[in-house]
């Protein structure tokens, strides 16, 4: 019986039965196509279709959306999506398509949306039937989001919406976004309203999409383009000028901390060191990576590198353990805000390990027959460099420590 398994409650131990039943008949067969290595990165509507039938399979078997109260579709359980998400990485099932939703629209909904729209909206976040896309980053707003310009002017009960997204992750697949616009150009934080917009429903009509293609050849995320686009006032989150703090909301869940205030609506939403790519898996690349005759593992630098990343993820893992027990730390995010810039920095040295391990073949890429392990670490490592920058880049997370957690001097 693992760690985690001994500590869990009467509740928890029996949904941990259930999950396992259900789930050792039901983890769909891998399909004929390649699956990308993250949700951000889907890229074709075959796959799309194939990772939405795995999440409504498993919302309507009760194994996302555990701990949503049942009005909002979910199933009034306490602290049991940990166990449904435990369960699912131990079946080794694909992860969630509907990432942004499920970690980022739904907590916000949750916190600061009508009773009507979480009735509407958060049901169908969790069985995966309506993607979402979130509508924050601007040309010149990402690291300074509060300069964001996008217009939303007030027109009788409508709101009619002008400006331009961009870096816009699933928004080629996403029926609705959360977006930040500005309503008063004369004050930079209370100037701010949040809504929500349809983007399916209304393209061509309002809403022009237009992806952008990353340094791996393929795209991910997008330009959303607005133009005189209406939308009623029922979809405003909030009240007028209270669009900061309703994005810190979505923020602070974006970054790891959402556990803290929310409960979590499904699995495998976020970068976790439980991916197929972490430092465990480098052991079996260095068992197969030819090294002066010998292995790569057989290496004493390499074993020693490869060792020191696994402490590395252990520790995160451990902290994170820690950050549920209430009262251990003094700040109440000293731990989880730490969490996006350590996951995703460990993510990318990971990466870069195993490329030299790789040594030439690394230039090898996922189209090659010759690529070892279908060339996943080198696209692994490019993408790594899209997670030390989303959601906040690495030396802004750092300021926020610096400046939330550590009380230092503000950064100019
Ligand atoms: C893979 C990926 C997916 C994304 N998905 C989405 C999405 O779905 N929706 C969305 O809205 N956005 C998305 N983004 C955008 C992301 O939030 C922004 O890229 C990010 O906030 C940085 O903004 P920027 O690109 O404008 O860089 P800038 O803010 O222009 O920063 C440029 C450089 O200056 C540094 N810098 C800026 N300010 C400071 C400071 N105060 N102190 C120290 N250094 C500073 C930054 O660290 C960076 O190195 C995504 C980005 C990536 C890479």
């Amino acid at each position: 019986m693992s760690e985690n398994e001994q500590k869990d409650s009467p509740e928890q131990s029996s949904f941990r039965k259930y999950c396992r039943n259900w789930l050792s008949g039901h983890v769909p067969l891998p399909p004929a196509f390649r699956l990308p290595q993250s949700a951000m990165e889907i890229m074709t509507q075959e796959q799309m279709d194939y990772l939405c039938r795995w999440q409504k399979s498993a919302y309507d078997a009760g194994l996302v959306g555990c701990d949503y109260p049942g009005e909002y579709g979910g199933f009034g359980r306490t602290n049991c999506q940990r166990i449904a998400n435990e369960e699912m990485h131990r079946a080794g099932t694909p992860y969630f398509p509907n990432v942004i939703a499920l970690g980022m629209a739904a907590p916000t909904l949750f916190h600061h949306g009508s009773e009507e729209l979480k009735k509407r909206f958060i049901p169908k976040i969790l069985s995966g039937e309506e993607i979402w896309c979130q509508g924050f980053s601007e040309p010149d707003a990402g690291s300074d989001l509060a300069n964001v310009q996008t217009f939303a002017e007030k027109k009788g009960d409508n709101w009619v919406i002008n400006g331009q997204k961009i870096w816009t992750s699933l928004a080629m697949f996403a029926s609705w976004m959360i977006i930040l616009c500005r309503h008063d150009r004369s004050d930079k934080y209370k100037g701010l309203t949040y809504f929500i917009v349809p983007i399916k429903s209304a393209l061509g009509k309002g809403v022009d999409v237009r992806p952008l293609i990353k340094m791996t050849g393929e795209t991910g995320f997008n330009e959303v383009f607005f133009t005189d686009l209406e939308i009623p006032d029922s979809y405003r989150l909030d009240k007028v000028g209270n669009g900061w703090q309703v994005a810190m909301t979505t923020l602070l869940h974006e970054r790891g901390a959402g556990p803290l205030i929310t409960p979590t609506a499904g699995g495998q939403t976020s970068r976790s060191s439980e991916t197929t790519y972490n430092a465990m898996t480098l052991v079996d690349l260095a068992k197969k990576s030819d090294r002066l005759g010998k292995t790569a593992a057989d290496d004493p630098v390499i074993r020693d590198r490869i060792m020191s990343l696994v402490i590395r993820q252990r520790g995160f893992m451990e902290s994170l353990r820690r950050s549920r027990v209430k009262g251990l730390a003094d700040h109440p995010m000293r731990i989880p805000l730490q969490g996006k810039l350590v996951m995703s920095e460990l993510v990318q040295d990971i990466a870069a390990l195993a490329l030299e391990i790789e040594g030439a073949s690394a230039t090898l890429f996922i189209a090659d027959a010759n690529a070892p392990a279908g060339g996943a670490w080198p696209l692994a490592y490019m993408n790594s460099f899209g997670g030390t920058i989303a959601a906040g880049t690495s030396e802004v997370q750092r300021n926020i420590l610096g400046e939330r957690v550590l009380g230092l001097a503000k950064s100019k």
